[in-house]
């Protein structure tokens, strides 16, 4: 028995359209968290809940028998891109729309709702967590510290990103890391302005910045770091006074972020971009204030978890794609790979899709039955393990 049938993948075409017409930025999922309940009711669940960790939303199924709690984690917030595609469910949120498929990752975790209700599993407890927030990197740590989210106690998780640039529905795994810890660094600089006729009666920040911006991307190349593995800083803004022709400046901003596949290594990242940063600035005799924003941990996989997803791909004969390097872009489900045995794949939207965030992107609707079946059959044998 197919686990969808004709009118229930139509119904999934719709929602996934209605989704990538009505956008909603992070933390604002207000609408799109009202929809996706109503389509979760006609399920039946056992219990839903909603405002998990804010607009987050979950339905929990469970079966006869006792069992393991396995969570099904789908993100649902759009960007602040403005949509170039004309076709008639463009956005209609002028500068928001969905460029990373989250409207799709959403219709596949509903689509799997409906997979549930037709084909009830035998034991244990399946929730379907639809979580807002996951491009600030905001959503997944308050989900998991939600009092409400005490009562899922998930024993495993699963996830999955579509992935432009790999076949569409192929398979990409890899356990242990998937995806990098990222973090962003936010340095303030102080000095003293002073008139541009006399600099030498203030203190520009400018040198320092000037090396900093220089430095800063070769610390993970030099000998002397205690990394171990991939790290990268990337400069990404700098400021510096005002537009005043008259004024030597006396204040600066720079922002980097900070890349790693594993987590000790970030703070190997942390603590030595901190040294160098306070080495110039007290050469530079400027005050500095570090801090950061928009933390994601790496993705790492747990073995047994991919494994499961691996051995239903091949059984269900999805193209399976092993990636020997993990991708250096962040996923705030490195929160739930950090505190339960989970796992992270992606999905091949097309070899030729556009990428993620560009402006052209649409989530391709082919491959929600191919991504709702490796959910299903994972999570069939997940359910039996103990
Ligand atoms: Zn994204
Ligand atoms: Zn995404």
């Amino acid at each position: 028995m197919e686990l969808l049938n004709h009118d229930q993948l139509k119904e999934l075409h719709t929602l996934r359209k209605w989704m990538h017409q009505y956008p909603e930025l992070s933390g604002k999922e207000k609408n799109t968290s009202l929809k996706l309940e109503s389509f979760l009711k006609q399920t039946q669940p056992d219990k839903i809940i909603t405002g998990l960790g804010g607009f987050g939303v979950a339905a929990i199924y469970v079966f006869d028998k006792s069992g393991p709690t396995i969570l099904v984690r789908a993100d649902m917030d759009a960007l602040p891109i403005d949509e170039v595609n004309t076709f008639t469910h463009k956005s209609q949120t002028e500068g928001v729309s969905h460029k990373c498929g989250h409207d799709g990752h959403s219709t596949i975790l509903a689509g799997l709702s409906l997979a549930i209700k037709n084909k009830p599993f035998s034991t244990g407890r399946v929730v379907l967590l639809f979580q807002p927030e996951e491009e600030t990197g905001q959503g997944a740590a308050k989900v998991i510290a939600d009092e409400a989210f005490k009562m899922i106690k998930p024993d495993y998780a699963l996830a999955l990103h579509n992935l432009p640039g790999f076949e569409k529905a192929g398979v990409v795994l890899k356990e242990g890391p998937f995806a990098a810890a990222s973090k962003g660094m936010i340095v303030k600089i102080n000095g003293a302005s002073s008139h541009a006729a006399h600099p030498e009666q203030g203190n520009t920040p400018a040198p320092m910045m000037a090396h900093a911006m220089l430095q800063l991307p070769e610390i993970p190349k030099k000998k002397s770091s205690k990394l171990n593995d991939f790290a990268l800083i990337t400069i990404i803004h700098a400021t510096l006074g005002e537009v005043a022709f008259g004024t030597n400046p006396g204040k600066g901003v720079l922002m980097a972020t900070l890349r790693t596949y594993y987590n000790d290594d970030m703070e190997t990242l942390v603590k030595e971009a901190e040294k160098h940063i306070k080495i110039l600035a007290e050469d530079h005799k400027m005050k500095i204030d570090i801090s950061y924003t928009e933390e994601f941990p790496a993705t790492i996989n747990d073995q047994s978890v991919t494994d499961i997803i691996r051995q239903t791909s091949e059984e269900l004969g999805e193209k399976i794609i092993e990636i020997q390097e993990p991708f250096r872009w962040s996923e705030d489900f490195g929160h739930f790979t950090s505190n339960f045995p989970a796992a992270l794949f992606g999905i091949g939207s097309g070899e030729d899709s556009p990428g993620l965030h560009n402006n052209d992107y649409d989530f391709p609707d082919e491959v929600i039955p191919h991504a709702v079946s490796v959910f299903y059959h994972s999570l069939e044998k997940l359910l039996k393990k103990s």
